[in-house]
């Protein structure tokens, strides 16, 4: 971030002390959060997080002031919170939607293949541009499951705000269960400071032995977990009854719901997201509420693969939280958290934009178990923002609307307060197709 010119000496307490105050933030217009907008204000940062949120031009005034230098104006546009990504697969970003749609175990088949095919190097450079167009549309923050390394080799070297799940699978066989829990555990111990998460891929694919391994690292380190869960009918059915399309592919069948088996193995609670859940059984969404479990629904994928309508109201009734992500470019055309939201409002054009733009903020955020530091611009939380190409005077209702549909360009991005638009390209600003 570029800083402002120091004020005349003696103005102020920090420049009678000499030290640096926060820095001023001014933009025409501020989103807070989905309902609180503020035009002429600003925000105070100091130390990579909001201190102070400034609610009229006198408090911007007064705050330069005191921090001894001059207001920073971003100039037109509208200052929001960064946007969040709930569910990524970063090292897949160049597999662009080039895999046959169905049937699905084919679509599995054909992206392992893919993806055994590139080495560790190209893997962390698609990781790192994955990353990078996402910040470029205004995300800041992102939940990768990192399967190969290549995601926390990236994450360590970029500027984006990364929760990484270290991914974990043994396919109900169960001579592959200790040695993935062996595997994790390496993983974790390697990389103590950037592996953040374990993410056993899905319930068709992680026994409950192996649920119970990640159960008992996750109680010893308090990690988030996340889990692909009820993505599929055919999941549902081999899950439950040993029978369909998976059948010939995977171990013995519990004869369970995947949700039994997680509940059973303690990982249904507020720490542990789920990904998809397209077909919930009686019953599961209320399971969901009332433990407090996030549910992460990727709208781009969920086109790609010509899925029955998500069920929304049965989720929204039930009270379950509801996050939004990009899933990965296997099954998306863009990573684009703008996208998301604007194809989550096609399909469901009853919802509330503030709604929509919540699950793309602060239950994103909740999601990957950062609910009190990043999601929106209060005081306290990260200094993570997004100034959007928008009218500001237009107000709140309507720039939540263009934001929601899609239509705004970024025009400047920052994580942590600081601002990562010179490491982006002009062109990957655009809004996005859809
Ligand atoms: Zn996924």
């Amino acid at each position: 971030m570029t800083e402002g010119r120091r004020s005349s000496p003696g103005v102020g307490p920090h420049a009678r002390t000499g030290a640096r105050g926060p820095a001023v933030l001014t933009a025409s217009a501020l989103l807070v959060r989905g309902d609180t907008w503020i035009e002429g204000g600003g925000l105070c940062v100091a130390g990579g997080r909001v201190e102070r949120v400034l609610r009229s031009p006198a408090a911007v005034r007064r705050a330069a002031r005191a921090a001894g230098r001059p207001p920073r104006d971003l100039g037109e546009g509208v200052l929001a919170p960064g946007l969040v990504d709930a569910h990524a697969h970063l090292e897949l970003t160049s597999l662009t939607a080039a895999l046959p749609r169905e049937p699905f175990q084919a679509w599995v088949g054909a992206l392992l293949r893919a993806r055994g095919g590139r080495g560790a190097a190209r893997l962390e450079r698609d990781a790192t541009r994955g990353a990078a167009r996402l910040l470029a549309g205004g995300t800041t923050t992102v939940g990768d499951v990192d399967t190969t390394g290549a995601g926390a080799r990236a994450a360590a070297r970029g500027p984006a705000r990364v929760v990484l799940y270290r991914e974990v699978l043994d396919a109900w066989q169960p001579d592959r269960t200790a040695p993935a829990l062996r595997g994790v555990s390496r993983a974790l111990a390697a990389r103590a400071r950037r592996v953040e998460g374990i993410s056993p891929h899905a319930s068709h694919t992680a026994s409950q032995g192996l649920l119970e391994g990640v159960a008992s690292l996750v109680r010893r380190r308090r990690l988030p977990v996340t889990v692909h869960w009820s993505e599929t009918p055919e999941e549902v059915e081999w899950l439950r009854s040993g029978t369909g399309a998976w059948a010939a592919l995977l171990g013995p069948s519990p004869h369970r719901s995947g949700l039994d088996l997680l509940e059973a193995a303690g990982l249904l609670g507020p720490g542990t997201s789920l990904v998809h859940g397209n077909c919930p059984l009686r019953g599961e969404p209320d399971r969901l509420a009332a433990r407090g479990a996030v549910l992460v629904h990727c709208p781009g994928t969920h086109a790609f693969f010509e899925r029955a309508p998500f069920p929304w109201r049965r989720y929204r009734r039930a009270g379950v939280r509801l996050a939004l992500g990009t899933d990965s470019r296997a099954s998306n055309a863009d990573l684009d958290m703008r996208r998301e939201m604007a194809l989550a409002r096609r399909a469901a054009p009853w919802l509330d934009p503030a709604e929509v733009l919540a699950m793309a903020t602060e239950q994103a955020a909740r999601a990957l178990g950062l609910g009190d530091r990043v999601g929106c611009l209060a005081p306290g939380f990260a200094a993570d923002w997004v100034l959007h190409e928008a009218d500001p005077g237009a107000g709140r209702a309507s720039f939540l609307e263009q934001l929601t549909a899609g239509a705004t360009a970024v025009r400047d991005v920052a994580v942590a307060g600081r601002s990562v638009r010179r490491r982006l390209l002009d062109a990957e600003t655009r809004p996005p197709m859809v």
